[in-house]
């Protein structure tokens, strides 16, 4: 610094520049022309919150305002399963399904958030669907099941385009779609039942239920129609 202006003194080893240095050496005095210097000492700083300092409350409310990979997920609607199956699956995709961390967002006192399931994890959409211990003993069912590779799922997202990297053909693909459905949807009822009715739970039962209701839902809503009970425990559609 001199009087107030700043004064490069350059201790170049090569007396010449070739071309492309000489643009970067232009870019570079860009970028630091603005720059106002200081007489304290160099210090890191966070410029997300007012204190200056790190935190992680600042850094989640800086990824809450990038939606944008979120919003690009469109739910694709399934019409060979009814109406309330596709909207907790939307809903669950969004969290905003009353699970007990939702309800909790949005002020109602649902008491403690941990899982009735497993007692374990906070009970969110991703939890409860996905990283359960009951969930993940559900899609290991459901993969034997349709044989197809296991369901490896981060969030219900993922969970919701399981049937679009399949190697299944376009109608079958769509009936692996409805089974997800589902089991979302036959999860979401364990759920409840255990909170609100007191039922224990019944890892063999939710298993045939799931059969059961996906096999009623696809051979009166899809062109599956004459499907055979045993053919639909076989996957052999
Ligand atoms: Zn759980």
């Amino acid at each position: 610094m001199r009087d107030g202006s700043q004064v490069w003194n350059w201790s170049w080893i090569r007396p010449q520049f070739t071309q492309s240095e000489a643009t970067e050496y232009t870019s570079c005095l860009n970028l630091v022309q603005n720059v106002v210097f200081g007489w304290e000492p160099d210090r890191w700083t966070w410029p997300s919150d007012p204190t200056g300092f790190f935190t992680v409350h600042s850094m989640k409310k800086l990824l809450s305002k990038s939606q944008v990979a979120h919003s690009l997920f469109i739910l694709e609607w399934n019409n060979w399963v009814p109406l309330k199956t596709n909207i907790f699956a939307w809903k669950a995709e969004m969290d905003r399904a009353s699970t007990l961390v939702g309800l909790t967002k949005r002020n109602v006192n649902a008491g403690s958030v941990v899982c009735r399931l497993c007692d374990e994890g906070e009970e969110t959409s991703d939890h409860l669907l996905i990283s359960c211990f009951y969930a993940t003993m559900v899609w290991q069912f459901i993969s034997n099941w349709c044989q197809i590779p296991p369901i490896y799922a981060f969030s219900v997202s993922d969970l919701l385009k399981v049937h679009k990297a399949s190697i299944l053909d376009r109608r079958k693909a769509k009936v692996l779609h409805a089974i997800i459905l589902t089991t979302c949807w036959c999860i979401w009822k364990l759920r409840n039942e255990l909170i609100f009715d007191n039922k224990s739970v019944n890892l063999s039962k939710i298993m045939e239920d799931i059969k059961a209701l996906s096999y009623l839902w696809i051979k009166y809503r899809s062109p599956f129609s004459s499907i055979s009970w045993k053919d639909w425990c076989n996957f052999s559609l």
